[in-house]
């Protein structure tokens, strides 16, 4: 069993209490985590706001391609891990860690590029003959970095390797659910290289750290991962501190009448199930034009009854648990409600402990529970729609607006749709999911303030741009 001390500038710091960490599939604890004092995150806070870093792009650029090697190295080692803290199948981790290594590649390769810009200042009549220059320089104070479940290890390699790539010093709280693999990548990062100061990890419970975390002094940027609740509760919390929030997601799969059904219904099922359903751009609604619904429906259900689920450490598993048990019951309680109020089951709502399996329901209207708030799991809940202002009145009438796919090839149809929906991606003929580590990413509305993460933009928001201008 493995028994995870703090890392507080990189020195292990074991505490009596401890956090236990469960295998969802049998309930077994195979871990546990130290819980943090507020002295301790205080300690961790003071330490990085002190530590000023001097590593060169060159050392950083090595540190972050070091750490991608070990974690490639490390592959089945790590996902292995991560199916047991989180019950996603073996399919899902190893793919989680292919992504990591993705974000370490990019993260090392932006540390290379000089981030500055020129200006003329000879560009209108009231010019003159000098130039401003910018530079993009870290944070005066440390990054606060919490994270949820449901990735264990990219959701946390995304705040980690770019405030690595800028700099910066970061301590990161990582799910107390899922806190196994945050403590591996730390261990990888400073095996790298990286000085410990630049890193700690502190596990607690957030009742009792969580004001720490939000409103100390040392903390510039907050950045988080995670539900909606808590997101605005930081929101009110961390009073002039920059925030960078990504919150949860209703992302919808708008299947056209035009659209390749098979394409459709193989994208559906990938996008509802893949990583249990827990994914913030899972497809929470299926919006399905009426003349198109009912082959788009049976051909949805059969590559539902496809999906292998059970086992997560069985490599031949499709789809692991969810979380726990406590939020399958929950998906079953609204999709029994759903039924209640007319929508048809038409496979699946079945739970054995955290074992939930992939569902299908149509008949659902917009104001059920089910799809009016986010449904964290394996559920594919179908919609009719029978033009496309109603597909994107219906996508619209949601407190989310994270991403959206779209099955069309018609480009008029897709000029509107990529214009109205209030949403920070649209992926035609792709899963809401769909990006590059790299690229900009995150939602509006109920989803995030608009600030995107993806590396390049994480880098972004966590330096501060100075201008200087010379008379040359
Ligand atoms: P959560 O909001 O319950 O927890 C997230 C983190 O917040 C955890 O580390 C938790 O310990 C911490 N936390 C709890 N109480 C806190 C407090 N009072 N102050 C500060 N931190 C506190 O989320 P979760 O259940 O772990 O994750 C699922 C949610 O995350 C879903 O809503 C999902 O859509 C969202 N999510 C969003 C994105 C995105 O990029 N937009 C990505 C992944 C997940």
């Amino acid at each position: 069993m493995i028994n995870e001390p703090l890392r507080i500038a990189g020195e292990k710091v074991a505490r009596e209490r401890v956090i236990e960490v469960r295998f969802p599939y049998t309930g077994e604890v195979v871990g546990t985590v130290a819980k943090a004092t507020v002295e301790d995150v205080r300690r961790a806070f003071e330490i990085a706001r002190r530590y000023r870093p001097a590593l060169t792009r060159f050392e950083r650029y090595r540190i972050l391609m070091k750490a991608g090697e070990i974690i490639a190295a490390r592959r089945d080692e790590i996902a292995r891990l991560i199916t047991l803290e989180s019950g996603l199948c073996l399919k899902d981790t190893l793919y989680e860690v292919g992504r990591a290594s993705d974000v370490l590649l990019f993260a090392a390769n932006q540390a290379l590029v000089d981030d500055g810009q020129v200006f003329s200042c000879d560009l209108t009549a009231h010019g003159k003959s000098r130039k401003v220059y910018t530079l993009r320089e870290p944070l005066l104070g440390a990054i606060c970095a919490i994270t949820p479940f449901n990735h264990p290890l990219n959701q946390v390699i995304h705040k980690v390797a770019p405030a690595v790539a800028t700099n910066n010093r970061i301590v990161l709280k990582p799910s107390e659910k899922t806190p196994l693999a945050a403590y591996l990548l730390a261990d990888v990062l400073y095996e790298a290289g990286l000085p410990g100061p630049m890193l700690s990890v502190v596990t607690g419970d957030p009742r009792e750290i969580a004001d720490e975390l939000l409103t100390s002094e040392h903390v510039d940027l907050v950045t988080f991962t995670g539900g909606v609740a808590i997101g605005k509760h930081i929101a009110a919390k961390a009073v002039y501190k920059r925030q960078v929030l990504e919150l949860g997601g209703n992302d919808p799969l708008i299947v056209m009448d035009d659209a390749d059904l098979d394409e459709a219904a193989t994208l559906a099922a990938s996008g509802s199930y893949k990583n249990s359903g827990q994914r913030c751009t899972a497809i929470k609604r299926m919006l399905v034009h009426t003349a198109v619904h009912d082959d788009f429906v049976e051909r949805l259900l059969a590559k539902t009854r496809a999906v292998r689920h059970g086992d997560p450490l069985d490599p031949a598993t499709d789809m692991g648990t969810v979380i726990d048990e406590a939020a399958a019951i929950e998906f079953e309680r609204r999709v029994d409600e759903a039924v209640a109020r007319g929508a048809r089951l038409l496979h699946g709502n079945q739970r054995r402990g955290a074992l939930y399996s992939p569902t299908v329901l149509d008949r659902v209207t917009a104001d059920m529970p089910l799809v009016a708030q986010e449904t964290f799991g394996p559920v594919s809940p179908v919609l009719r729609f029978a033009s496309i202002d109603e597909a994107i009145a219906l996508s619209n009438a949601t407190a989310y607006g994270l991403s959206s796919a779209v099955c069309t090839n018609r480009l008029d149809t897709i000029t509107r749709l990529v214009r109205e929906l209030n949403v920070g991606t649209v992926n035609v003929r792709e899963v809401p999911g769909y990006r590059l580590e790299l690229t900009p990413f995150g939602g509006i509305k109920d989803s995030g303030l608009g600030y995107k993460e993806g590396v390049l933009e994480a880098m972004k928001s966590f330096t501060n741009t100075k201008t200087y201008s010379l008379p040359w």
